[in-house]
């Protein structure tokens, strides 16, 4: 049997590209002669084991035969005839259909290091449309290493359109679509994850009200600021309305805390120049984002408000002053009004008012 590194490890380190987990491609080998070796078997439906000791993941070689609809549809033959050029076919980019022997000879059948040279993110075979979680991979790879120089080659993004334009990305499961978002939200650029998306059409279906707006233009600011990744989706969404970012949030099944933030952005950050002159419209806004009993979406809110404008959160006026605001009306409770005669929604509205106050006199100060 031979055991060869694999994939984005061998990728990465080509690239001076950091790099954490690695995987490895077994050829020859049978799954009992894996499990003989202590090796435990993880994959459902693929041959893929983890090490004993380093639990990293060693896949057998394998061909891949398309054989339904969607990311799943596939026939997997494992045996040990199966060669590692075979293996390496089944790929989706030519950067990624690269092994590394022990000694640290590169295998590369279909021109990985030739692309990456020229800066090319390039399907390695037609049979790249077969699955369409590839579109939002090459996506997210042209965010990752769009600083290196990396663009998606015009033949690959032809085929990225052929998928979407055949409808194929229905066939993808929504926790697939958000956690393929979610990463790409942290790369470096994670606005070309979404123009690329635009430019094959998969944005327009997948993400249809963001796709109308100039949201990706937000993004491109505000990630500079922050590295929060619900911040850098609320500041994509930021531009839509209180319910398109929403609706958004909810078709992706975005975790709720997304959500709230996504929505509060969206609601408040129009409101905020407003806010900052009134203490009534700051009252509605620290209270709308539920500031007066939690840290979050309200944190969230004003690390994306500065993102937006060019700051990071804790440098800029703005945020400053919203979060003395909220500091001081959080130390209002009902001791604050000065009887303890009221009840219910009177002594709410004792509260609101000295709230009110107090937002006031820290807005003049
Ligand atoms: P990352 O740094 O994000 O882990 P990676 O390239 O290692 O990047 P993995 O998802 O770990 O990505 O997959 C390992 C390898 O398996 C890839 O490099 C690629 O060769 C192959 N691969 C993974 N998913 C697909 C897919 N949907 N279609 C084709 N090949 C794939
Ligand atoms: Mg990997």
């Amino acid at each position: 049997m031979k055991i060869l590194k694999v994939g984005g490890a061998v990728r990465d380190s080509l690239l001076n590209h950091p790099h954490s987990e690695v995987d490895w491609v077994v050829v020859g080998a049978t799954p009992q002669a894996l499990l003989d070796r202590g090796f435990t078997q993880v994959g459902k439906d693929f041959p893929v084991f983890l090490h004993p000791s380093t639990k990293e993941e060693y896949a057998l070689a394998r061909t891949e035969r398309k054989s339904g609809r969607g990311y799943h549809g596939f026939e997997v033959h494992a045996h040990p005839s199966v060669t590692l050029e075979e293996d390496l076919a089944r790929r989706d980019l030519t950067i990624n259909a690269m092994a590394m022997t022990d000694e640290g000879d590169i295998i590369d059948p279909y021109g990985g290091r030739a692309d990456i040279a020229k800066r090319l993110l390039r399907h390695v075979s037609p049979h790249f449309i077969e699955d369409p979680l590839r579109v939002l991979r090459v996506a997210r790879f042209a965010g990752r290493y769009g600083y290196l120089g990396f663009t998606v080659a015009p033949e690959t993004l032809t085929l990225m359109q052929r998928i979407v334009a055949a409808g194929e990305l229905a066939h993808l499961s929504v926790e697939r679509i958000w956690t393929e978002t979610e990463r790409a939200l942290a790369e470096s650029q994670p606005e070309i994850y979404f123009s690329v998306l635009k430019d094959c059409g998969a944005l327009e279906a997948l993400m249809p009200a963001l796709a109308l707006s100039n949201g990706i233009d937000h993004l491109t600011r505000a990630r500079v600021h922050t590295t929060r990744v619900d911040c850098r989706w609320a500041a994509l969404l930021a531009t839509l309305s209180p319910d398109n970012a929403t609706q958004t949030c909810r078709a992706l099944k975005a975790p709720k805390l997304f959500e709230a933030l996504a929505n509060g952005v969206a609601r408040y950050q129009p409101a905020t120049k407003n806010a900052l002159r009134q203490a009534s419209g700051c009252f509605d806004l620290l209270k709308g984002l539920d500031s007066f009993r939690r840290d979050e979406p309200f944190d969230g809110f004003l690390a994306t408000l500065a993102a937006l404008e060019g700051h990071s959160a804790d440098a800029h006026p703005t945020t400053r002053l919203l979060r003395r605001a909220c500091e001081a009306a959080r130390q209002i409770n009902a001791a604050s009004t000065g009887t303890n005669t009221l009840t219910g929604p009177a002594l709410g509205a004792a509260i609101k008012e000295r709230q009110i106050r107090v937002i006031a006199a820290t807005l003049a100060q």
